[in-house]
């Protein structure tokens, strides 16, 4: 899947002015990462199950979905949460890393770009209150919202609404990941007819996507498709726990 590229087009003079570090080698770059670098990013290599875009079913639905079906229609997951993605993420929303955005959303925006249907509104998962007061952002709400400009989509600042707090997902059990979030969001205003893109940073169960999904549809929502940057799987590493700040060190120079 090709990254997005460097849109600027100046002589060679200026672009000295307008590189920076390469977020991953540390050389001088003209985007957030130098293209050997992005060269490693792990990018997935089929679409998965098309519901919930978990690997090994590729265009049938996978034994999850057959089962508990969730309340989402379609994933689309553009890279493995895996190294090195797994700690430019980790950079982006812990150590407020903005300069990641646009690498972010303008994969996003090239893995989105095949869908068969355009949705109406973009929806981010949100945070809860004292979440957001602590990171000063919502990763995903900044994902949704550069996607929402570049496609021309209409972006529901607060479309949903997290409504009470829960524990981190890391670490619990799919039955607990479900029970956890369950209630915890709300929806501000009717989606009557619209067809929805909910978009968030990782999947890992589906369980948080799915419990949103659940009531955009209450809120009349048509469809609701789930665009993650990064889906988790057993056997590659598991987001870290969304409230933990202090991340390992890491011999990267972010
Ligand atoms: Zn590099
Ligand atoms: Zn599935």
């Amino acid at each position: 899947m090709p990254l997005p590229t460097f849109r600027f087009s100046a002589a060679p003079g200026w672009k000295q002015l307008f590189s920076q570090d390469c977020q991953l080698c540390g050389c001088r770059a003209l985007d957030s990462l130098c293209p050997a670098c992005a060269r490693e990013l792990p990018f997935r290599h089929g679409a998965g199950c098309p519901q919930c875009a978990a690997e090994g079913a590729e265009s049938q639905l996978c034994g999850g979905c057959l089962a508990n079906p969730p309340a989402f229609d379609r994933t689309v997951a553009v890279f493995r949460y895996t190294f090195p993605l797994d700690r430019l993420l980790q950079s982006y929303k812990f150590r407020q890393n903005l300069v990641l955005t646009s690498l972010f959303a303008g994969a996003l925006n090239t893995a989105v770009s095949g869908q068969p249907s355009r949705p109406d509104t973009l929806v981010a998962v949100p945070l809860a209150r004292a979440r957001l007061a602590e990171r000063g952002f919502n990763q995903s709400a900044l994902l949704a919202e550069s996607l929402a400009r570049s496609m021309d989509i209409e972006f529901a600042t607060h479309g949903l609404l997290k409504i009470r707090d829960t524990l981190p997902q890391a670490g619990l059990n799919r039955a607990a990941r479900l029970k956890n979030v369950r209630g915890a969001f709300d929806c501000s205003r009717s989606l009557a007819g619209r067809q929805v893109a909910l978009v968030d940073d990782v999947m890992t169960t589906g369980a948080t996507l799915s419990e949103a999904a659940k009531v955009l549809k209450k809120a009349g929502a048509a469809s609701v498709s789930a665009w993650v940057l990064a889906r988790a799987g057993r056997e590659w590493a598991m987001p870290p726990a969304q409230n933990d700040p202090h991340q390992p060190d890491i011999a990267i120079p972010f």
